[in-house]
């Protein structure tokens, strides 16, 4: 029984995909959001900042039925597009073996609208925007906002990202403890606009990479012409890149081919916010049947295998499996919401991390694409037995930790039987227990892949 109303702080992915699992069960949601209402205000700034939406990420779409909408947003991108100095014509390294097996890229505010859209169609949710909450007051059962205003609730659910009150508040209650794992490395988002006739000035339907070992450039289309570009860098670096001349030489050096794509490179470089990135990792994701955090406030990652969001949705997902398998002990389907997921957020936490040394340098090993391709030739061969770990965790709902124990089993395979052509590798992939059949609602088909 709860006793007051359900609160969902944060209407980001998370929080909206959440409110609408709610408004399935019954539940009256009041959702509470810190910026002004995104499909009002640009909050951007007038820049398109996407993502790369998978499986994880779809099939939570297709459950509560807004995918449609979602296709129509979405750019289907087939591989790494890997730009190398001096090489004219990139090179296309596909993801996968299958048509379908594609990642989407997709607007971080299209998608937020989308799901806005969808929660309040429910009839059961209500948003109130520019509400940033301070803290929640367990004592007296209420949310506390900045402007000291305080309102009851009954329940509520943390989906306030990365920096989450709620989470504080369970914190300092003693129900949670978490670190954040800061990386000396940063980001600056910048975009490539698009030819005079609105075309995109490179090919949109790839992950564009432009890998230099310690740091790297990543390009994604968006669907008005443009490219949400981002610079992962050292700390260092972007210290180095304080004046206008230090960037200008930085990017013809490093990346004269973008830069040559993009006039206003300088000028975007200044204005635009430098970003830091981190892992946190909590424990006590619950405080009794009256608190429960999701998404990055339960386990925000690294961006390098584009799942943060795509983790989110999923774990809301899991959140609302446990609370309809559990109605009457909300308390013990938390726990085993984060029983089941902690493992998983812990797991996609270290591949995210992994994957960036993959992205800025392994792209361009030879020893990294003998591998891979030997991964992708026996997924040919043994289709029920391996998959590489790239198209486990994107193109699959497997638990992300099991993904990571088959991934290190089959690289140790792998890396043997180049080591030693002699092996029998065959053998060595049909001894790996058989691949766990697809989830009931993943529909390779769901969005188009033009
Ligand atoms: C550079 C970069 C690239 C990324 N690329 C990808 C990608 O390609 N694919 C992918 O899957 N993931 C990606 N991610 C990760 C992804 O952005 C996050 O994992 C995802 O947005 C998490 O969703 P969320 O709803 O949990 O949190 P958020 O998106 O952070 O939403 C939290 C919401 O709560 C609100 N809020 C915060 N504090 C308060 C408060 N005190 N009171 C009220 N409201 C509050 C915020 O305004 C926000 O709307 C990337 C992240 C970064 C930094």
């Amino acid at each position: 029984m709860i006793d007051g109303p359900v609160v969902i702080v944060g209407a980001g992915q998370a929080g909206a995909l959440l409110s609408i699992y709610l408004a399935r069960q019954g539940h009256d949601v009041q959702m509470y959001e810190s910026r002004p209402d995104l499909r009002r205000t640009d909050i951007d700034a007038g820049r398109s900042i996407n993502l790369a939406l998978a499986t994880r990420g779809i099939v939570p779409l297709i459950d509560v039925g807004v995918i449609e909408h979602v296709d129509a947003i979405t750019i289907p991108m087939r591989g790494r597009m890997v730009h190398v100095d001096g090489d004219p014509t990139p090179d296309l390294q596909p993801y996968g073996s299958q048509p379908h097996e594609v990642i989407h890229s997709v607007s971080r505010t299209d998608l937020n609208a989308i799901l806005l859209d969808a929660a309040e169609a429910t009839g059961k949710v209500n948003i109130e925007f520019d509400a940033p909450v301070s803290s929640i007051n367990f004592d007296t059962s209420s949310i506390v906002f900045d402007d000291d205003r305080t309102e009851p609730f009954g329940l509520v659910f943390g989906a306030d990202g990365a920096g989450s009150r709620v989470r504080k508040s369970m914190a300092q209650h003693g129900a949670s403890e978490f670190v954040t794992d800061w990386l000396d490395h940063d980001y600056k988002e910048l975009t490539l606009p698009p030819n005079a006739d609105g075309s995109h000035r490179i090919d949109p339907n790839a992950l564009h990479i432009w890998p230099k070992g310690e740091f790297m450039l990543i390009a994604l289309a968006n669907p008005e012409g443009d490219f949400t570009v981002t610079l992962f860098a050292p700390k260092a670096t972007f210290e180095e890149l304080s004046f206008p001349e230090a960037v200008r030489t930085f990017f013809e050096t490093e990346f004269a081919d973008f830069t040559a794509l993009v006039p206003d490179l300088v000028e975007q470089f200044e204005e635009n916010p430098t970003g830091s990135l981190g892992t946190l990792r909590a424990t006590g994701w619950h405080l009794d049947d009256r608190a429960v955090i999701v998404g990055d406030a339960a386990h925000a990652i690294v961006p390098f295998h584009g799942q943060g969001m795509n983790a989110a949705l999923e774990s809301v997902r899991a959140l609302d499996r446990h609370m309809r398998d559990s109605p009457d002990d909300l308390a013990l389907a938390f726990a085993n919401y984060e029983a089941e997921r902690k493992p998983d957020a812990d797991a996609i936490a270290d591949m995210a991390l992994g994957n960036y040394l993959e992205m800025r340098s392994g792209v361009v090993d030879p020893d990294y694409l003998a591998k891979r391709e030997l991964a992708l030739e026996l997924e040919q061969r043994h289709p029920d037995h391996l998959r590489p770990r790239y198209n486990m965790v994107m193109f699959s709902t497997m638990p992300y930790a099991e993904a990571q124990q088959r991934a290190a089993a089959q690289a140790d395979i792998i890396a043997s039987s180049i080591a030693d052509p002699g092996v029998d590798v065959d053998s060595l992939v049909l001894a790996l227990p058989a691949l766990p059949d697809p989830d009931p609602l993943d529909d390779p088909n769901a969005l188009s892949i033009r």
